[in-house]
């Protein structure tokens, strides 16, 4: 099998892997035209210092000897199989970066024979990458569950950002869905990482020249709809992950009916695009806006409210709280108003320093008065048209809504899998 045999495969099999950020195009490339941001085997990220990166995305091998249900690459699928060696993939790597076709790589793999044997193959592919092509850009490597610790230490001194997978939330449906992965395997990773990086920036604040162990953090990613774990569960292992294991980012993904099997939801079952939306503005409000997994869903209600975005839907809950008053509130409170972001607030609070703010104030500060406008006063103004009680405010944000969920209904399974090779950070 030639190079570009290879790529294609590898390309292909590596598109399920959301852990980077989508550029959020869809064009086709045309006669006539030149681009194509669909096929497979690019992606995007944002590095540490901000910068969006186009990555070269594939998979080492995708010969697996495990048989997750929910996967392509899974070792009773009827595919065809094949793996780079380290020479060859650093080689294509570098040919494709000197022709300013990528910036860096992001490196995922299947199981090859066991875990240290397929992490032993990814190592040597970056060290022929860092040490013999001197290949400064931006590496994302998967680590695979169960590795040993002395490479996963190798791995993190090599690549920007080295993330895990946990896919499912709970031991049961691991058992079920990939009963060759134990959490054990996958947790042990996370929290060696978790505690390196800990060290790292210890050792960096007494030594400036200390090795740089996976500088860009590491990341994982939860597989949503394949089993019947509740958003209340999904929300509560990524609040666990963030505040002990230092994350920096969670990524769901839309489970994709790819196998058939009795285990998983029917292949005529639509992938939970919205849920997955529903998650990651939820996970937003976790890391930016000071909320708490049990302040957006609770045991009663274990579902994200796919009507309404988490923030309207918890002001919704909680009108004994609002309306505040602009020229009052701290800026926590601020932050907890639909409508209202983090640039928003911050303008809020400078502005206001200088003088009262009113309501004809606020048009320049990018905030969206349609949703705002309910909970606030400012000035002593009431900014929503009339008060309302609660069933009907909630019927007018969901009115506000409908276009964006119309849309996200709307998208085709072709659109899903073109996305899914360059989602969400
Ligand atoms: S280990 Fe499981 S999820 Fe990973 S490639 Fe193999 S079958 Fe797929």
């Amino acid at each position: 099998m030639d190079l570009t045999e290879k790529l294609a495969i590898l390309g292909e099999s590596a598109r399920y892997d959301v852990s980077c950020s989508s550029s959020g195009s869809r064009r086709e490339g045309k006669p006539g035209h030149v681009g194509n941001t669909v096929p497979a085997g690019l992606c995007h990220t944002w590095t540490a210092d901000g910068r969006c990166v186009s990555l070269l995305k594939v998979l080492q091998t995708n010969q697996c000897v495990y048989d997750c249900v929910y996967c392509i690459n899974r070792c009773s699928n009827q595919i065809r199989r094949t793996r780079f060696e380290p020479d060859e993939l650093a080689d294509l790597t570098m040919a494709f970066y000197r022709r300013n076709y990528i910036e860096g790589l992001f490196l995922s793999s299947a199981v090859w024979r066991c875990p240290d044997d397929t992490m032993e193959l990814m190592i040597a592919t970056l060290k022929r990458l860092r040490e013999q092509y001197r290949f400064n850009g931006y590496i994302h490597a998967k680590a695979i569950p169960g590795c040993s610790d002395h490479l996963l230490e190798q791995m993190g001194r090599l690549a920007d950002r080295v993330s895990i997978n946990i896919e499912q939330c709970t031991t049961e449906s691991l058992r079920l869905l990939a009963p060759q992965k134990a959490a054990q395997a996958i947790f042990q990773p996370i929290r060696y990482l978790s505690r390196r990086l800990i060290t790292q920036k210890d050792e960096l604040a007494h030594f400036r020249h200390t090795p740089r162990f996976s500088p860009a953090g590491q990341t994982t990613q939860i597989i949503v709809g394949a089993s019947a774990e509740k958003d209340l569960q999904i929300l509560r292992t990524a609040q666990k992950l963030y505040d002990s294991c230092q994350l920096k980012r969670v990524y769901y993904s839309a489970y994709l009916p790819i196998n058939d099997d009795q285990r998983l939801p029917s292949l005529a079952t639509a992938p939970p695009l919205l849920r997955e939306h529903r998650l990651y503005q939820a996970d937003w409000l976790l890391r930016f806006y000071q909320f708490t997994c049990d302040e957006l869903i609770d045991e009663s209600q274990p579902d994200l409210d796919l009507a309404l975005d988490p923030k309207s839907a918890w002001a919704v809950r909680h009108l004994d709280q609002f309306p505040i008053e602009l020229n009052q509130a701290d800026y926590e409170q601020l932050l907890r108003v639909p409508g209202i972001g983090i640039r928003s607030a911050r303008r809020i609070v400078a502005a206001r320093r200088h003088h009262r703010l009113t309501l004809d104030d606020l048009k320049g500060m990018r905030i969206s008065m349609k949703r705002a406008g309910w909970f606030i006063t400012c000035n002593g103004r009431y900014g929503g048209p009339f008060l309302p009680n609660p069933e009907n405010l909630r019927s007018l944000l969901c009115d506000q809504s409908g276009r964006q969920r119309q849309r996200s209904n709307q998208i085709s399974l072709e659109e899903i899998y073109a996305d899914s090779l360059c989602a969400n950070v």
